[in-house]
């Protein structure tokens, strides 16, 4: 039996992050971090982007090189997973028989794919993209593999249409809302995504779901879809949102709904055990998990001064950004309940803002290759000021001016 005056459950970016805020925050006490990837902590955005795409080896996703948690104390359990929470007795039960004592718990388990439920789901040309393992599983695949269809066009589907598409394979992208990106961004950004995807010859069907997935002769496999058309595949790539990970706590009664809930410093409802990152939904927030990088460091910040006992809530302002082709997208602040959009700049030129008010109050911006609306808007969300939508759209004008004006 081991006991930890501070238990990391889950070694991704909130993990990793609460580890060394911890330590920079003058936490000595014991620290360890339990994760079920044999991987060191390492850069996961990059599994669709420039990994998947063979342009950075894995040494280079490390968030840190090992000798950086030894010489810093911090104990790495690795391929463990934790099944069980008694936080009567501050233990944790892992998968390997063993247990582990806490003084604070840190619950940072991310999210697990959402799995297709149709007949045929469990074929093995679909796969996920989650983890390192589910990467290396893809790409060990590629050589042999001409089709590709993507069921969901959200920003990891998207993604891993650019790469597959670079890479020369045929790529069919199947979308069940009318249109790609639909939960995060408004309508502009989504048909720019798509005419982008389909100048680069992805076929782009909205509107359809899947109905099963078919074993082929010759191998592969067959994706039928809702409008009775049949696409044949050889890798299958479903990106459909995540499932918190949140079992065992949830279990052990740390109150839950779509995520562990969590009060502004990132506690929850039970003694010293917190939660953070994409498996974490703020009690008084917008409703939603966040699920970015940003997110997942900045509450690890959060518990890490709170367990310090310098407790500041968490205010972070949203963002996150995603590559694909040569496009960079960059969104900051939270466009729910925005009530009116203003486009700076022209989509044809491919590079452009789509920015959100509410009530007259600019909420978030998404930014297409417009990295300096991004750094800018950012300002304009916090100063939480009256922006005269005649003022924004005017590209040729810097947000930061606006600043000055209203
Ligand atoms: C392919 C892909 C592309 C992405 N692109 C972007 C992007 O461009 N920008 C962006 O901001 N975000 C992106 N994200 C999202 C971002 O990676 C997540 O928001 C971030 O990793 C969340 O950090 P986390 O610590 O909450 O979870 P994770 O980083 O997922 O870490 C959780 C860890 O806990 C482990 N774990 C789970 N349960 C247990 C258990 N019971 N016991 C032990 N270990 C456990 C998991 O295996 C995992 O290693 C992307 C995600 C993916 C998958």
């Amino acid at each position: 039996m081991e006991r930890f005056d501070c238990v990391i459950v889950g070694a991704g970016h909130g993990g990793a992050q609460a580890a060394q805020a911890l330590r920079q925050n003058g936490f000595e006490g014991s620290v360890a971090m339990i994760g079920d990837e044999t991987e060191l902590p390492y850069d996961r955005p990059s599994l669709s982007k420039d990994y998947l795409a063979g342009k950075k080896p894995f040494e280079r996703l490390r968030l840190r090189p090992e000798a950086f948690w030894a010489e810093r104390g911090i104990a790495l359990r690795l391929g463990r997973r934790v099944v069980s929470v008694d936080p009567a007795a501050r233990a944790l039960g892992c998968d390997d028989g063993s247990t582990i004592e806490y003084r604070h718990l840190i619950w940072a388990t991310g999210g697990v794919p959402r799995r297709l439920t149709c007949a045929g789901h469990d074929h093995p040309a679909v796969q996920y993209l989650r983890s390192r393992a589910d990467s290396d599983r893809m790409i060990a695949a590629l050589p042999g593999i001409r089709r590709v269809v993507i069921v969901g066009g959200g920003y990891i589907g998207l993604e891993a249409a650019a790469v597959l598409r670079e890479l020369g394979k045929a790529v069919t992208l199947v979308e069940a809302q009318e249109r790609v990106l639909a939960r995060v961004a408004a309508e502009p950004v989504s048909r720019f995504c798509e005419a982008e995807h389909r100048a680069q010859g992805v076929q782009v069907l909205l509107g359809t779901g899947v109905e099963e997935i078919a074993g082929a002769e010759g191998g592969g496999c067959t994706v039928r879809l809702s409008d009775g058309r049949d696409c044949p595949a050889d890798l299958v790539v479903v990106g459909i949102g995540i499932l918190p990970e949140i079992g065992p706590l949830a279990e052990a009664g740390a109150r839950a709904r779509d995520g562990i809930e969590v009060d502004a410093f990132c506690r929850t409802s039970l003694p010293d055990v917190w939660c953070i990152g994409d498996c974490a939904i703020l009690r008084d927030g917008p409703g939603i998990r966040i699920e970015s990088v940003q997110n997942a460091n900045d509450q690890a910040a959060t518990v890490a001064k709170a367990i310090c006992g310098r407790p500041e809530p968490y205010a972070a302002t949203p963002w996150f950004w995603s590559n694909q082709y040569d496009l960079k997208l960059q969104t900051v602040g939270l466009n729910l309940g925005h009530d009116a959009t203003v486009l700076r700049g022209d989509p044809a030129g491919r590079t452009f803002s789509l920015v959100y008010l509410r009530e007259g109050v600019v909420i978030a911006a998404d930014c297409i290759n417009a990295a300096k609306d991004f750094v800018q808007a950012r300002k304009l969300i916090e100063a939480g000021c009256h922006v005269p939508a005649d003022l924004l759209k005017d590209p040729e004008r810097p947000l930061r001016e606006l600043l000055e004006v209203v």
